[in-house]
């Protein structure tokens, strides 16, 4: 791309935006989402302070080019430039009339708060002079310049604080020349202070850089426009790109806008707004704003601003403005608006609109009130659900009874709803460390910054005690789908001594909290979570008509149904997981991993029993103990599952899974199998293996034991025969997984052992059951010879936990003391484990189905790895033409989402 700049005969590097727009919505490619749509705006005759955009293109070429830019972009930028100077009768760098801009970012994807923006910029010694007659304030003008170099110190110059624990150099100064003043508060400051701070300020870069802080204004902007560049490889942009698997080639484009200003008295204003409710998705307008104030102060959680609905009251021209455009914005871009305005003494504009970001609950309510609108079509709603999102409608809520004897302590605003109890933690840091452990956390600050974002990823929770609604906390966490409670503003939080008090209570970093996000309410101690309204109605428990929840679930199901060209069904081994994956729609089993069902009471001793006889003898002898046992389950598996397909896999892991690995449970199982300890480990030393992953496990059990694989075949079939012989018959559809096959002489071996015991347990009771008989895709030889292996088998199911495994030669238990290294360098992209490496992995699949269908052309396929839950490998399933889908009970909804996004996005 970089290349191919420089070779364009006329390439264009810079958008205008306000009256002479040059760019629309469907550029965010090149102009980024902020920059399309201020150009959107600005088109629809929205009032946009005027400005233009650096394309995305250049950022390729910045990161091609050793952080130079195209031939011809300064040029461009210093007619757009003028273009602005022109519109808005000032000039940059002016003296007595100045022009000042701010410089953002904006990927095609918003990433809020994880890149750097700089305002006020165009300031230096003289033109704060300007800006001060211009306005008639001084002190504003001064505000201005100090709040400039301090942001531009730290951006550009990159002046921060020494990772020994020193504060920040520039709130030092701030503290410092407050507590000379004896004031408490940084609007107290007075017009001469100000000046003194800037005075600081510029000593402190000079220490700190050895540079002056630069009084050019055109020097200001390029050193601006580098640094947002740069900003788009900081490490929070880096883990957020990760987390929403955003292209590190697409790039960001920079914003350069005429600053407006609402921070100009009483009469000037500052907000962020949602054209509806983002936690609940409801029609209502929503937002907030701070009188004299700039934008930052809303969204950085500094001050608790003013809910939107008191500006009516406030400044009832500019509400009533902003609510037509509100339904402007929304009849528009037909979703649902998160934008920011400010008023600059009683006048609107409109500084960025994007799609907000919302919670899952929102998502939906949203794609299904805005269809009833006729404001999206079908299509549209499906798609504008992440599919994930689903699941905030499922997920616990806080037990009723429990919530009512907990120990509430204090309130603060509902941000991202849900119930989330855990240990307080202070610090992504200590996030880190009790995530590591296993613990469950709350994260508990003063207000978030973006460098919090590793610990909120791993909390449960998010506690704030400033910031409102959209302050930077509520939005990540509702993205995030983590439950948040912001702006409690009687939590105070000592740092130091690493406690907090809220309501008369003082609780210390390691102790419990919970809190409710759909409520505000904070309480001390765990509570007790129970199942939400939609797991209520799905069991039976409440009237679908009680619930507010439940029909919105069923309509996106609904839809979601009507058009997935795939099947969902499901991993489950007992009857109570068949039905819950039931009730979330599954059509099948497409993996009943049968040794689960060994993990039972005294079957485990049975089953080691089995695992350590000496000879068949002995094997067969604790086989017989178990098959009742394993005839049983299949029995309610099949009830339960009422005609679908069920596939059982047979035995499968390495077997010291099964056994104690010390020496005090030895002994013990010593003395319940009734023979010597001495026996016991020379019987261990026997079956040990350095990597029990790739031993003796998968179908090498059945064909080193085919008494293993006749046991459990038999009690298939007698289950099968027995509940269609019942007063209640049930038809069984079982279909036989041979697992870890890598030649298809394995799966003939098994395979005709299957047969014959299925015949004659069939033959013996007079009845047919229809069944198939099929192999797992899980080692790369599988995928590479599937022709030969379906000559025998009659469905493939990938099994993309091991395929992955063998096929990067990565063991999928020990990735964890690596995985952080390749994430950082971005060697993996994403976790292989979660969604398929489609190069790779992806690759041999579509091998293994080529391969296959052309030797068997009605083949059934399948996938049952973990992968089958993930919304991306979803789409992967359906692009390879896979006829089903398996994954865990609770993905189930998930997937039937996902399943049908694949075939719109397809379309
Ligand atoms: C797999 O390997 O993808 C699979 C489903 O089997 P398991 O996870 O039980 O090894
Ligand atoms: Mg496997």
């Amino acid at each position: 791309m970089a290349g191919e700049i420089n070779n364009r005969k006329k390439a264009k590097f810079v958008y205008a935006f306000g009256a002479c727009t040059d760019g629309d919505a469907s550029m965010r490619e090149i102009l980024g989402g902020k920059g399309a749509n201020l150009a959107e705006m600005a088109l629809i005759g929205l009032p946009v302070p005027p400005g233009f955009t650096l394309s995305t293109e250049v950022c390729g070429y910045f990161y091609a080019n050793s952080g130079n830019y195209p031939r011809g972009l300064e040029v461009a930028v210093s007619k757009a430039i003028s273009e602005v100077e022109k519109q808005q009768n000032k000039g940059f760098g002016d003296p007595v009339n100045p022009l000042l801009f701010s410089v953002r970012s904006g990927a095609r994807e918003s990433m809020p708060g994880m890149m750097d923006t700089i305002l006020n910029l165009g300031l230096n010694d003289s033109t704060v002079q300007g800006l001060a007659e211009r306005t008639q304030d001084a002190r504003f003008a001064w505000d201005c310049y100090r709040r400039f170099i301090q942001m531009y110190g730290e951006v550009v110059m990159g002046v921060h604080s020494r990772d020994d624990g020193e504060p920040d150099p520039f709130q030092q100064q701030l503290a410092g020349l407050m507590s000379e003043q004896k004031i408490d508060k940084d609007d107290q400051l007075s017009h001469s202070d100000l000046q003194e701070l800037v005075r600081r300020y510029k000593r402190v870069i000079k220490q700190r850089c050895k540079k002056t802080f630069p009084q050019n204004v055109h020097e200001q902007l390029w050193g601006a426009i580098a640094a947002v560049f740069n900003s788009w490889k900081n490490e929070r942009a880096i883990l957020y790109r990760q987390r929403y698997g955003i292209p590190v080639e697409w790039g960001t484009a920079v914003n350069v806008q005429a600053m407006v200003f609402g921070n100009l008295g009483q009469t000037s204003g500052t907000g962020v707004a949602f054209t509806r409710d983002p936690a609940t998705g409801e029609k209502t307008f929503y937002g907030e704003y701070l009188l004299n104030a700039q934008g930052e102060d809303v969204v950085a959680g500094i001050r608790t601003p003013k809910a939107i609905s008191l500006l009516a009251e406030e400044m009832p021209r500019s509400f009533a403005e902003l609510k037509k455009v509100r339904s402007r914005l929304e009849r528009h871009f037909r979703d649902m608006q998160d934008f920011e305005f400010t008023i600059e003494d009683g006048r609107l504009y409109m500084l960025q609109t994007r799609n907000g970001k919302r919670t899952g609950l929102a998502a939906v309510r949203i794609a299904v009130e805005m269809n009833r609108e006729r404001l999206m079509d079908r299509k549209t709603a499906l798609l504008k659900i992440p599919a994930e999102s689903i699941d905030s409608l499922l997920v616990p809520v806080f037990d009723k009874k429990a919530q009512q004897d907990a120990h509430r302590i204090g309130h603060g605003l509902a941000a991202g709803p849900g119930a989330a109890s855990g240990r307080i933690v202070f610090s992504a840091f200590e996030a880190e460390r009790e995530a590591r452990l296993g613990n469950k956390v709350i994260l508990v600050r003063e207000e978030t910054s973006p460098d919090d974002l590793r610990g909120m990823l791993l909390a449960q929770g998010i506690l704030t005690a400033r910031g409102g609604v959209s302050s930077h906390a509520a939005l990540v966490a509702r993205q995030l789908g983590k439950v948040c409670v912001c702006g409690a503003s009687e939590l105070a939080i000592d740092y130091v001594s690493r406690v907090l008090t809220i309501g008369g209570v003082m609780l210390k970093e390691g102790e419990y909290l919970s809190i409710d996000g759909s409520t505000g309410e904070i309480y001390a101690g765990m509570i007790e979570t129970a199942d939400s309204e939609v797991q209520r109605v799905l069991k039976g428990r409440l009237a679908p008509e009680k619930s507010a929840t439940f029909g919105l679930y069923q309509t996106v199901m609904d839809m979601a149904d009507k058009v997935r060209r795939m099947k969902v069904r499901t991993n489950a081994d007992t009857p109570g997981m068949a039905k819950t994956a039931i009730a979330f729609g599954a059509e099948g089993i497409g993996l009943c991993r049968t040794e689960h069902m060994f993990f039972d009471g005294n079957r485990i001793d049975l089953m080691r029993q089995m695992i350590l006889a000496a000879d068949v003898e002995e094997r067969r002898a604790a086989l017989k103990k178990l098959m009742p046992f394993q005839r049983r389950d299949f029995q309610g598996l099949f009830r339960a599952m009422e005609g679908r397909p069920v596939t059982i896999r047979l035995l499968d892991p390495p077997l010291h899974e099964f056994l104690p690995h010390d020496d005090a449970r030895r002994a013990e199982l010593a003395q319940s199998l009734n023979v010597s300890t001495e026996y016991i480990i020379e019987r261990f030393k026997a079956l040990h293996e350095e990597n029990p992953m790739l031993g003796c496990r998968g179908c090498r059990l059945g064909i080193l034991h085919p008494e293993i694989t006749e046991m459990q075949v038999r009690a298939i079939f007698e289950a099968a025969v027995a509940l269609q012989k019942s007063k209640r018959p049930v038809i069984v559809k079982p279909e036989i997984m041979v697992p870890l096959v890598g030649f298809d002489a394995e799966l003939r071996d098994q395979v005709a052992i299957v047969r014959a015991v299925a015949d004659e347990v069939l033959t013996k009771a007079g009845i047919e059951v229809p069944y198939q008989v099929g192999t797992m895709i899980e080692v790369p030889r599988a995928a590479i010879t599937a022709d030969e292996i379906a000559e025998t088998a009659e469905f493939f199911s990938f099994g993309t936990n091991d395929l992955t495994q063998t096929t990067l030669g990565l063991s999928r238990d020990d990735m964890g003391s690596f995985f952080d290294v390749y994430r950082d360098k971005e060697i993996y992209g994403h976790n292989p484990f979660a969604s398929i490496d489609e190069a790779g992995v992806g690759r041999l699949m579509r091998t293994a189905i080529r391969g296959g269908r052309d030797k068997r052309s009605n083949l059934k396929l399948g996938i049952c790895g973990e992968h089958a839950g993930d919304a991306s490998s979803i789409a992967f399933c359906e692009e390879l033409g896979l006829d089903y889908v398996s994954c865990s009970p609770p993905r189930v909804p998930v997937a039937r989402l996902a399943a049908a996004q694949a075939v719109l996005r397809g379309n």
